[in-house]
């Protein structure tokens, strides 16, 4: 409790706005030019920790996810901050949780006004060659604001899904990157490659139909005999997942080709994990339950990571960009930065490893949009400043509040898999049960410091945000 209140008390003590003009005290000469890494940047949409073979998944899914995890370290318990694709996104970008960047929902650009920093930006002021290969139209630069610092922001879609929603394939932006890679990857690089193929709709791909199974696997998929539609989706699921890691084994090889992968930092994470119709729930983006928020997250770097590490200790995507800077041999912190290095960590082999609360949010519901959404829904989400549910995992407790009815559940998460019925808070006493309370109070209250999101919503946006389910009444 008091390291959980001591936490709190950490992040409000931090000053959330620096000094203006941060980015211009940036300078070549505070870094190593000559040993810093070029970093890749891999995220895969959609994708749940324990469907890659590497996280104990039966069927081999990942190969080239696993291969990347033996040659680096490999966090088992990493959390996205919010199970949605452009808020998440913004959160590895700029070290903000949702309600600091502004961007609490999918087609909403984060602030302008002050604007975070990016870490693109970062890279472009160190000098280096900055590029992001992104599939699918939630991440627009328009509609995001993320194309800011990278000299390419490649966002060809080519494909429709939905009546209206646009994408691509991962061979594709696997191709388009390589492209890149092969004229830029002997200067030094930032590259981002998102892959969004295991995104519904679920395609079944026949040559991933029937992978091989893993000896020694912790999770299994339904079986089919007990539910076949459910285990149909599930297959068609995996094989997505199986493609885009085929197609990315290219990459990799490419990086070897051109003799610069030990010269480079490989970040591999997903932005949100996915339901598979556990109690019923499909897809993502309205709860904060363990599909959804528990991700795979593996750092790379043969340099200076230790080989085939794996850390238990609860982690955020919003300490990708400080770890990443850390490695990069950059000390700087972004203006209200809210995640940490996990360099020492990992350093450490994970040993003697802070405690400390890893904090999480949603703030879609659907129940929320009345029927006559279609003309009040963006005002609604652009003045919808009251996130639906909050939580944390802390060790191995979750608490998980609603803040609108005041109730707060607590569970123990002997499996990080997957989410048993809340505990009962029988024994806990008051104190305990008001500091959960108050401390995330505390954290969503110090965090919360009113950046003003931009909706620049077409009428093109708003159907595919429609046709994706993000905006059904
Ligand atoms: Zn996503």
């Amino acid at each position: 409790m008091r390291r959980f209140l001591g936490a709190c008390l950490g992040i409000i003590l931090i000053p959330y706005f620096l000094p203006a003009k941060t980015l211009k005290t940036i300078h070549k000469s505070q870094f190593d030019a000559k040993s810093a890494p070029n970093v890749l940047l891999i995220t895969f949409d959609t994708t749940r920790a324990d469907h890659l073979s590497c996280y104990g998944y039966v069927r081999r899914t990942s190969p080239t996810i696993d291969r990347l995890a033996a040659h680096g370290v490999l966090f088992e318990n990493a959390y996205t901050v919010e199970p949605l694709t452009g808020p998440s996104h913004i959160t590895m970008m700029t070290s903000l949780y949702p309600q600091q960047h502004g961007a609490t929902i999918n087609g909403m650009h984060m602030s302008t006004h002050p604007r975070p920093i990016l870490l693109a930006q970062i890279f472009h002021r160190l000098g280096y060659k900055t590029a992001a290969f992104i599939s699918a139209w939630t991440l627009r630069k328009s509609m995001t604001g993320l194309g800011r610092g990278f000299h390419i922001y490649n966002q060809n879609f080519t494909y429709h899904y939905k009546m209206v929603n646009s994408a691509r394939r991962g061979n594709q932006v696997g191709a388009a990157s390589r492209r890149w890679l092969r004229k830029h990857g002997h200067s030094r690089f930032f590259l981002w490659v998102h892959y969004f193929d295991p995104h519904e709709p679920y395609v079944l791909h026949p040559q991933f139909a029937h992978l091989p199974h893993m000896k020694n696997a912790k999770i299994f998929p339904i079986s089919a005999s007990v539910d076949a539609y459910r285990a149909a989706k599930i297959r068609a699921y995996d094989s997505e997942i199986a493609i885009d890691d085929n197609d990315l084994a290219k990459t990799f090889k490419l990086l070897d080709d051109l003799g610069v992968r030990d010269q480079t930092l490989i970040v591999f994470v997903a932005d949100h994990g996915e339901n598979l119709g556990e109690h019923g729930i499909w897809g993502h983006g309205y709860h904060i339950n363990q599909q959804e928020m528990h991700v795979p997250l593996i750092f790379s770097y043969p340099k200076e990571i230790p080989q085939g590490e794996r850390i238990k200790a609860n982690v955020s995507t919003v300490d990708i960009l400080p770890t990443i800077l850390s490695y990069v041999g950059l000390h700087f912190r972004v203006p209200g930065q809210s995640g940490y290095s996990l360099k020492p960590m990992i350093t450490n082999g994970g040993k003697d490893a802070p405690a400390r609360p890893t904090y999480f949010l949603v703030y879609s519901e659907p129940t929320l949009l009345p029927p006559q959404w279609m003309s009040i829904f963006w005002t609604w989400a652009e003045t919808k400043r009251i996130p639906s549910l909050t939580g944390f995992v802390e060790g191995n407790l979750k608490v998980v509040s609603s803040g609108s009815q005041d109730a707060l559940r607590l569970y123990r998460l002997d499996d990080v898999f997957s989410q048993a019925k809340p505990v009962s808070s029988k024994g806990m006493s008051i104190a305990t049960l008001t500091g959960y309370r108050e401390g995330l109070d505390s954290w969503f209250k110090a965090t919360n410091r009113g950046m003003e999101p931009q909706g620049h919503l077409s009428k093109e946006d708003f159907e595919m945000l429609k046709s994706l389910g993000y905006a059904n009444p």
